[in-house]
């Protein structure tokens, strides 16, 4: 069972009150009542072997990474993050240095954004280390009036945009090494209408539909506005390479966003953002997810890169 199956069938099992859980399982973060607040909660895990690898990166980069993916899904809310637990699985005889390093690998992440690492539990198992972190927050803005961004909000004719450059992420230390984009969320938040936003941590392709199935809308994404990192470009062989790695490789923990083209065009064509933005595409109606080649020749983008379209 795949991920997204799994999560499509506890969903299935929610019986949430609405006023309750204003947004259940299924975004970067849910969103609760609590008293007269709304507050947002997030949690992710990464898994040596799987997320890092302990003996070549180091356990303060796993704490580090621990921590930046779940702030990045704030990021991807526009919403600020506020306190965080832990939970470290350490792999049995491991010394008191290295959870001490995850530890502060974990601070030095979350130190950025000023949150909070409240609480947690460490045990020691017969496997490899495995961390977990809980971050809550709140909407952002004075008074929390920057509203959320959901995945869900996409509308036909929205400009599809981007930030920074996508691809090879993982080819090099990038996916430990990033700062999630929380202060650049809020910042465009701020300024213009975003209608739907995820942060890119599964590749373009597929977080591109995991938008466009939230908000039951498809997407022409033009292949050579796509911003290809240098590090795609690097460690592969040919352009349709480095655009194939920029498509799905993932880990990328750059925005991907929609807001209506007139303000996407202001945005991109005059904005002086300290982040480089580019637009990408469209958002269609129907809920075809399209690569449109500089030729005119369109194929269907899928989460592992593209096909000919018969
Ligand atoms: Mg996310």
């Amino acid at each position: 069972m795949r991920e997204r199956n799994i999560i499509d069938w506890i969903r299935r099992q929610g019986d949430f009150r609405p006023e309750a859980v204003p947004v259940g399982p299924g975004d970067d973060c849910a969103i609760v009542r609590c008293g007269s607040e709304r507050v947002l909660i997030t949690t992710d895990q990464v898994l040596d072997g799987v997320h890092f690898r302990l003996a070549e990166h180091g356990p303060a980069a796993a704490g580090r990474k621990a921590m930046a993916r779940n702030l990045s899904d704030f990021a991807a809310m526009a919403a600020r993050p506020i306190s965080a637990t832990a939970t470290v699985a350490l792999p049995k005889g491991s010394s008191d240095e290295l959870a001490k390093a995850v530890y502060r690998g974990l601070r030095e992440s979350a130190d950025v954004f000023r949150v909070d690492l409240v609480g947690g539990d460490i045990a020691a198992w017969d496997a490899p280390l495995a961390i977990s972190v809980t971050v809550i927050g709140r909407p952002a803005g004075v008074s929390g009036r920057i509203e959320p961004v959901l995945r869900s909000g996409a509308r036909a004719g929205d400009a599809v945009c981007v930030t920074g450059e996508l691809g090879g992420a993982w080819r090099t230390d990038r996916h430990l090494t990033f700062t999630p984009r929380v202060g650049e969320a809020v910042a465009l938040a701020l300024k213009y209408r975003l209608r739907s936003m995820i942060d890119i941590s599964d590749g373009l392709a597929t977080d591109l539909h995991h938008i466009c199935r939230a908000s039951g809308v498809g997407a022409e994404i033009n292949a050579a506005d796509v911003p290809v990192h240098a590090d795609a470009i690097e460690h592969t062989d040919t352009p349709a390479d480095a655009l194939l790695a920029a498509l799905t490789d993932g880990e990328d923990y750059e925005l991907l966003f929609t807001l209506p083209k007139r303000q996407a065009k202001k945005l991109c064509e005059q904005d002086r953002l300290p982040i480089k933005v580019t637009r990408i595409g469209t958002i269609v109606s129907g809920g075809e997810v399209l690569l449109v080649r500089p030729d005119g020749r369109r194929e269907e983008l899928t989460p592992d890169g593209w096909e000919h379209k018969t």
